[in-house]
């Protein structure tokens, strides 16, 4: 759809050696290796001329992906989004040697508070969470503006045919066609559902009067149907 470019760049194609090597040893010793420098520089020079080329002198922010660095969520994400232009570094072995991440790199971002073998996934992940930021990328542009976190709120239960799945049944809410009825339902949900799975989301929010007390209703009808399912 034109929506969104990605070029790679492969820094062993920047290698001069007849083994193409883009590992090197770290200085001092100690496990694992580290990616030689020449060739990533020579790899992030030229994205970035490529970049600084079809962006018509659009700046382009570099991003290492790193386990150190700021946890991406929602709101970074579509800050991202707001960006013309992302080149994105990749590290593997036991990552960059320092003095390029000073002088190469403005940001870096974490997927998580867990070690992958290298860059890639986390770029895959930064790119795709970004790409659907933009207009036009999914079919009902207010989908972005439900989903989970864009309200700092986990995003409420859906259900789809058939009426029944086994015993289960759709609530009878969402077959009523009482708009205003199933945006409460939907509110209540959300809120009951956060406070089910991701309370310190909840403890981040203020919540208004009416989210307040459709918190409370959530937890009484769960308290009840807990009590219940327990008799
Ligand atoms: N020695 C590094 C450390 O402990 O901080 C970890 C290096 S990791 C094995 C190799 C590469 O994977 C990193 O250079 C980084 O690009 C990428 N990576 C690993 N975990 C990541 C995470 N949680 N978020 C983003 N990138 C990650």
């Amino acid at each position: 759809t034109g929506l969104a470019g990605l070029k790679c760049f492969n820094p062993r194609d920047f290698t001069t050696d007849k083994h193409r090597t883009v590992d090197d040893k770290p200085f001092g010793g100690g496990p694992g290796m580290l990616m030689k420098t020449e060739p990533l520089q020579a790899a992030i020079g030229a994205a970035r001329t490529s970049l600084e080329r079809d962006g018509k002198g659009l700046k382009t922010r570099t991003i290492y992906l790193s386990p150190q660095g700021r946890p991406l969520d929602q709101t970074s994400v579509r800050e991202l989004a707001e960006r013309q232009q992302l080149l994105l570094v990749c590290g593997r072995y036991q990552g960059i040697d320092q003095r390029l991440l000073d002088s190469e790199v403005d940001e870096e971002w974490s997927v998580g508070d867990y070690v992958l073998s290298g860059g890639e996934l986390a770029a895959m992940v930064l790119a795709d969470a970004v790409i659907r930021c933009l207009p036009g990328a999914l079919g009902d542009e207010d989908s972005v503006d439900q989903d989970s976190f864009s309200a700092g709120l986990l995003h409420c239960p859906e259900f789809t045919r058939p009426q029944m799945v086994g015993e289960r049944q759709v609530p009878e809410i969402l077959l009523g066609g009482n708009h205003e009825q199933i945006r409460r339902w939907r509110i209540k949900q959300s809120l009951g559902m956060t406070w089910l799975k991701r309370p310190d989301l909840l403890e981040r929010q203020q919540l208004d009067r009416q989210q307040q007390a459709l918190l409370q209703e959530f937890i009484k009808e769960h308290n009840s149907n807990a009590q219940s399912a327990e008799s």
